[in-house]
């Protein structure tokens, strides 16, 4: 039998079925965001009053009466009875990396005996989900077990099947963040409060400056029948043994390559889904890993952004199921093979545009280019562990620093062009305004082909913050990971760094000094501070490790001691003063990351230890057992020289099996021993460490083991899809 036909795989029988997406006889265009409760949804739902408040509301952050909230829900529950929907529910992000959500029928008693379909304003507005099974990290004890959750009405409404989604924030009794969406709209509004004053140096009638968002999202997809074959695969997300297929990733023949037949027809089926709920998706392609591809929207609002990216992410599990498929949103589902992440690209930008595009027209729009991105590279400077500690966890540790993400060290790639703009600036006079062309045509010598406008920046794939023309592209955030978490970071980061000019610039304004001059003082006083962050080189390189550790830069791979970085003073001081998180939250989320990190390291270590002793060991102990019967047999046949002779290659692999078996089964052992003696370690920091130490390093090293047995037992009886199998959809 040949191996790929050991297992049955359900694409197969899906392919027969044929389960084609109808073409949608609509455009895009025409169903974009038909399940979404958008503006202008409102104007036909709402009285006129009623939509003039809401958009007061979304616009300028007024607040929300209850006699509004309950004309709102009435225009809401309208629309989404037209759409045949029966519940509601508050769709909340906890800081379980996933979402939640508790449904409520629209049904109340009419006081007659029967029943009535009602969905009330203070039911838009506030629920009480019983919160004591969300992570909490000690914030609320058990006794207090209530947690709220409020509407956040940035975050339009929608309907997935017949229930309609409320986005909603999670906070508890005593007001502390349970989640991801609050602290994030407090640092939103904490950089555009301190980016709008700062834009008044430059344009005295910006309003407002929004953080914008544009993630680009990666992903695998397998088979579901060879999938469920894999306890690993199910359990955890990613293979924990597998050895290498011959042929993966060297040819470079996937990436951009055509796309499956049966993965477009997923693609088109999600796409139209998504764009159903108001996702604008715009790019999609193969990814460099085999089997691995990519989705990317047009960029939004960072709140709005942060909501889509975590309802795409289940729209993509559960669309795939559908197809036969499951999807891997792990960073690192298999071995030897790049892994997932979700680059986020960053910017802000004013009610009229991009603040960091640039260089622009005039000498205004310069200072203002440069002074935006000069603090930005001081937010990532000062807090460059913290960065890191954002996008830090399990499961992305294994891919950070792996020749084909971003290192574990954040620094930032500016390219020539604005590397030669800053160092102008640094050495240049205050009369000598900066002056640099925007874009430049270059011409091409080829027939039939067009100029092209080049990007006034060149791409450094290796550099975990790069600016990229008029944002900055975060791509050291994990595939699996809310979005939420780096963006807390940057935009609370980036409100801080500006506060601190603002006064160091009024200070000099206040000596009389020229506004110009003032700000060119500042600037560039910080682009000499900021330096180390700067590195255009090849972050992959070991002299990039060494040179970032002389520039004091932080080179923390340990996963739960980057997540002391949140705790520093200098991260508890700019999160209180930009309103962010206070001390008691920060150290309550720190213990989550700790346990959580511990629990998906156990629970690894876990199913590695049966696989190896159920899956592992007992065909490697078969497949010996045959080759010796083989040995014996051969003995009976031939004469004594003669066999010896023909038995040779047969002994060493029965030596070679029994070398691989016992070092599994003696380190499998001493695994679960370490286990052990971390799981009685109190304190959570502590046993993260433990288990980062003494448990996570056993997995690697005793699956190099079960991978050469896999190379060496009979195939027929190997229980688990290889490598070759699960990568390569058919
Ligand atoms: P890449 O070459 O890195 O794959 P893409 O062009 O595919 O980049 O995707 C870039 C992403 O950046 C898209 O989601 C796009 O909407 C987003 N983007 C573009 N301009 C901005 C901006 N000013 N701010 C935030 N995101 C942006
Ligand atoms: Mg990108």
């Amino acid at each position: 039998m040949s191996s790929s036909l050991r297992f049955e795989v359900v694409g197969e029988a899906f392919k027969k079925k044929a389960i084609g997406v109808p073409a949608p006889t609509e455009r895009p265009s025409e169903f974009f965001g038909k399940y979404v409760f958008t503006r202008q949804k409102m104007y036909k739902y709402l009285p006129a009053d009623v939509y003039e408040k809401m958009c007061d509301v979304i616009d300028n952050g007024a607040s929300l009466d209850l006699k509004t909230a309950d004309a709102v829900a009435a225009g809401m529950k309208k629309w989404a009875m037209e759409l045949g929907v029966t519940h509601c529910t508050h769709w909340f992000q906890p800081l379980t990396e996933g979402t939640a959500e508790k449904h409520d029928a629209f049904v109340e008693h009419d006081g007659k005996g029967g029943m009535v379909e009602e969905f009330s304003g203070k039911q838009l507005i506030q629920q009480e989900p019983d919160a004591s099974s969300f992570p909490n990290g000690g914030i609320r004890s058990t006794f207090e077990a209530r947690g709220y959750s409020a509407w956040d009405p940035a975050s339009p409404v929608f309907v997935i099947g017949d229930t309609l989604m409320i986005p909603t924030i999670f906070i508890s009794y005593t007001g502390e963040a349970l989640d991801y969406k609050a602290p994030l709209k407090k640092a939103i509004h904490a950089v555009d409060k301190a980016a709008t004053d700062v834009c008044h140096y430059f344009y005295p009638d910006v309003k407002k400056v929004i953080s914008n968002l544009g993630w680009e999202q990666e992903y695998f997809l397998v088979d579901e029948g060879l999938y469920a074959t894999r306890p690993d695969l199910l359990m955890t997300g990613r293979t924990l043994m597998g050895h290498e297929s011959a042929k993966n990733q060297q040819m470079d023949d996937h990436y951009f390559g055509s796309i499956p037949e049966r993965v477009a027809e997923f693609m088109k089926d999600l796409e139209i889904q998504a764009l159903e709920l108001g996702i604008p998706c715009k790019t999609r392609h193969n990814e460099v890993a085999p089997n691995q591809f990519e989705l990317a929207p047009i960029f939004e609002e960072t709140n709005l952004a942060v909501d889509h990216n975590m309802l795409l992410m289940s729209l993509m599990k559960r669309i795939a199921r559908k197809h036969g498929f499951r999807c891997l949103l792990h960073e690192k589902p298999f071995a030897g093979i790049n892994g997932s992440g979700k680059h986020n690209n960053w910017s802000l930008a004013t009610d009229t545009g991009i603040l960091l595009h640039g260089p622009g027209r005039t000498p205004t729009d310069n200072l203002r280019f440069v002074t935006f991105i000069v603090e930005t590279l001081m937010a990532v400077y000062r807090h460059n562990g913290l960065l890191k500690a954002s996008i830090m966890s399990a499961t992305n540790a294994h891919r950070l620093g792996g020749h084909e993400a971003p290192p574990a060290i954040i620094s930032s790639f500016l390219g020539k062009q604005l590397s030669d703009i800053l160092e102008h600036l640094e050495n240049s006079t205050d009369d000598e305004l900066i002056d640099v062309a925007s874009k430049h045509g270059m011409k091409l010598d080829i027939p039939q082909i067009p100029e092209l406008l080049i990007d006034n920046t060149d791409r450094n794939r290796t550099s975990p913050f790069a600016f990229t023309g008029n944002r900055f592209e975060f791509r050291a955030v994990g595939s699996q990971a809310n979005c939420a978490a780096a963006m807390i970071v940057i935009n609370a980061a980036m409100a801080e760094a500006l506060i601190n000019f603002k006064k160091r610039v009024d200070a000099l304004l206040d000596k009389g000094v020229d506004k110009t001059k003032a700000i060119l003082q500042v600037v560039r006083e910080d682009i000499k501070t900021c330096k180390p962050i700067h590195f255009d080189g090849n972050g992959y390189s070991e002299e990039w490790q060494e040179e970032a550790k002389r520039r004091g830069l932080d080179t923390e791979r340990s996963c739960p001691l980057v997540f002391d970085r949140y705790l520093d003073e200098s991260s508890v001081n700019m999160f209180e003063t930009t309103h962010v998180f206070n001390r008691n939250e920060i150290e309550a989320r720190n213990e989550i990351k700790w346990e959580t990190y511990t629990k998906k390291v156990q629970i690894e270590a876990r199913i590695f230890g049966d696989m190896c002793m159920n899956h592992i060991i007992p065909v490697a102990t078969r497949y010996q057992s045959a080759l010796i019967d083989n040995v014996h047999k051969v003995q009976e046949v031939f004469p004594h020289e003669k066999s010896a002779k023909l038995n040779a290659k047969n002994i060493e692999l029965i030596e070679t099996i029994s070398a691989h078996t016992s070092f599994i089964a003696e380190n499998v052992e001493q695994m679960i021993e370490n286990r052990k003696v971390a799981n009685r370690i109190e304190n959570v920091r502590e046993k993260a460490i433990a288990y980062h130490d003494t448990v996570a390093p056993m997995l690697e090293s005793i699956r190099y083991h079960v991978d050469k047995l896999e190379l060496i037992v009979d195939d027929e009886i190997w229980p688990l899809p290889k490598y070759r199998e699960l990568l390569f959809i058919r």
